[in-house]
């Protein structure tokens, strides 16, 4: 489902190029779930970000399905980003001013027509336990319930990927265990193929699949 070869990608800087990943290569399956743990500045964003065709690699194969989203054109990368992939960033990045159910309205606004999608980001809603909350504002939620109406986010317009970055990383504990369970719960109900990454082992241990990052290569870990 997700293949990625050899990926590459050097910045240029004024002190020369970083290289920042120097071949990463690994392939999930509809469905599977794989942690991503390394330390700060091994190239955690980045990678997500090219998975995500947020930013583009310096060289390297990416398949989604059976696509390479950069061989498309502009125009049907967005549509690519809006039907087939979720995100879920550190910062929930929810609209102050839209409540709950409008911040998960708002991926339906753009591209494809979705008659189902309100209904689906209604049910999304009572899946992360947040039915009671739907006309809350953002500033009326805690910590923890911003990053479900997050996750829920994501997920209405039911993408084949979900790309989480540090998802639990603004979360006490508590509030973090229960994300990263709701990820792993979402990934089995809506068979979405899930990579997070987290600098917690922690949080990782909690997903099927675990690797590392690091000198910008993943490796598998046990
Ligand atoms: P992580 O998410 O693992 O903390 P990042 O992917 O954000 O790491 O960054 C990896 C490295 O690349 C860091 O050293 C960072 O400073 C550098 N970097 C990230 N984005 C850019 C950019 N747009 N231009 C130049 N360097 C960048
Ligand atoms: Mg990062």
């Amino acid at each position: 489902m997700l293949e990625i070869r050899n990926l590459t990608k050097t910045y240029e800087s004024p002190a020369g190029p970083l290289e920042v990943l120097r071949g990463v290569s690994f392939t999930m399956e509809r469905g599977d779930g794989l942690a991503i743990t390394g330390p700060s500045g091994c190239g955690k964003s980045t990678l997500l970000q090219i998975l995500g065709t947020l930013d583009v690699p310096t060289s390297g194969k990416i398949n989604v399905g059976k696509v390479d989203p950069f061989t498309l054109d502009e125009k049907a990368q967005a549509r690519f980003r809006n039907n087939s992939v979720g995100f879920v960033f550190q910062d929930h990045c929810l609209l102050p001013q839209l409540t709950v159910l409008e911040n998960l309205l708002v991926p339906l606004m753009v591209g494809d027509e979705d008659t189902m999608g309100p209904e689906r980001a209604r049910k999304l809603l009572d899946e992360v336990g947040l039915k009671d909350r739907t006309n809350h504002l953002p500033a009326q939620l805690s910590g923890g319930e911003k990053q479900r109406v997050a996750v829920a986010r994501a997920l209405v317009r039911n993408p084949q990927l979900l790309l989480c970055d540090e998802p639990t990383g603004n979360l006490d504990r508590v509030n973090a265990d229960a994300v990263a369970d709701l990820l792993e719960r979402a990934r089995r109900d809506h068979q979405t193929t899930l990579v997070v990454v987290t600098h917690s082992a922690e949080i990782a241990a909690r997903f099927p699949r675990r690797a590392h990052l690091i000198d910008g290569l993943l490796a598998d870990r046990a």
